[in-house]
């Protein structure tokens, strides 16, 4: 149960500088890792790696449903939760967010567990949703090497401004 946290950070997302998103960084004294199973069981689309161990899933809120869909990654002492453009807005999703994995939490007994690792897309299956023109506009030498990049999700896809609306949905279900 998480009953203390703090915010550590609410600051532009490392590889979108200067777009205004924002994301915010809370530690937890607890290792709420023992939560990841229950949370790859509850939550579809979750991306899990037991290893590290690590955790991320889409999130649309918890008591009420969220207009957007934000992002929430955890690892054991921390959760990082994504993408804002207030701080206000911030604050109110983190909120939810913890009341959300406090729901996980209690409720494990109903929920079934499920261990299994996710695996990245790889590039090539990436690089089909890129315009392929190797414009450099992202700051690459080409779309592939912005989709090596994007399976290592060391890049945002919102990184192309040439990518499609539809393609960039496309992108953000495998990613
Ligand atoms: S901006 Fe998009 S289209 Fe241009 S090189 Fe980068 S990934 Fe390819």
């Amino acid at each position: 149960m998480i009953e203390n946290y703090e915010i550590k950070a609410i600051d532009n997302i490392v590889c979108l500088p200067g777009t205004g998103i924002l994301r915010a960084v809370i530690e937890i004294p607890e290792d709420i890792s023992y939560l990841f199973p229950y949370i790859n069981g509850h939550v579809s689309k979750a991306r899990y790696l037991p290893k590290l161990p690590w955790i991320r899933f889409p999130f649309e809120g918890f008591s009420k449903k969220l207009k957007i869909k934000y992002d929430i990654a955890c690892r054991p002492k921390q959760i990082i939760i994504g993408k804002f453009s207030s701080s206000e807005e911030a604050k109110e999703i983190i909120k939810e967010a913890i009341d959300f994995l406090n729901y996980i939490d209690s409720h494990k007994r109903d929920i079934e567990p499920n261990y299994k690792e996710w695996s990245p897309p790889s590039a090539i299956a990436i690089l089909k949703y890129l315009p392929q023109s190797n414009c450099k506009k992202c700051g690459l030498q080409s779309c592939m090497a912005f989709a090596v990049k994007l399976s290592q999700n060391e890049v945002e896809p919102e990184k192309c401004p040439e990518i499609t609306q539809e393609n960039l949905e496309n992108l953000k279900e495998i990613l």
